[in-house]
């Protein structure tokens, strides 16, 4: 768990904007476009804010979202050397 959170003390190369998307995905907290879509029904539209390809859940912004790719493996990076 520990390493899980290094990358936030270490990494000056993420943008505040990105680190403020990542950190709650990490902690499943993300008050995705999906889950107002379908869980709130407060949007008509679930699609991905950066991709726009996929449905927006924490899943996808985490794992799968193309648009994330250098976020992540810049987390990656960092928490695995
Ligand atoms: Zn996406």
């Amino acid at each position: 768990m520990e390493n899980t959170y290094r990358w936030m003390q270490e990494s000056t190369a993420l943008k505040i904007e990105t680190e403020a998307l990542i950190t709650p995905a990490q902690d499943q907290a993300l008050d995705t476009k999906g889950h107002k879509a379908k869980m709130l029904h407060t949007t008509n539209d679930p699609k991905c804010r950066m991709c726009k390809e996929k449905d927006e859940t924490v899943a996808h912004i985490v794992s799968a979202c193309p648009k994330m790719r250098a976020p992540r493996k810049l987390v990656q990076d960092k928490t695995t050397t």
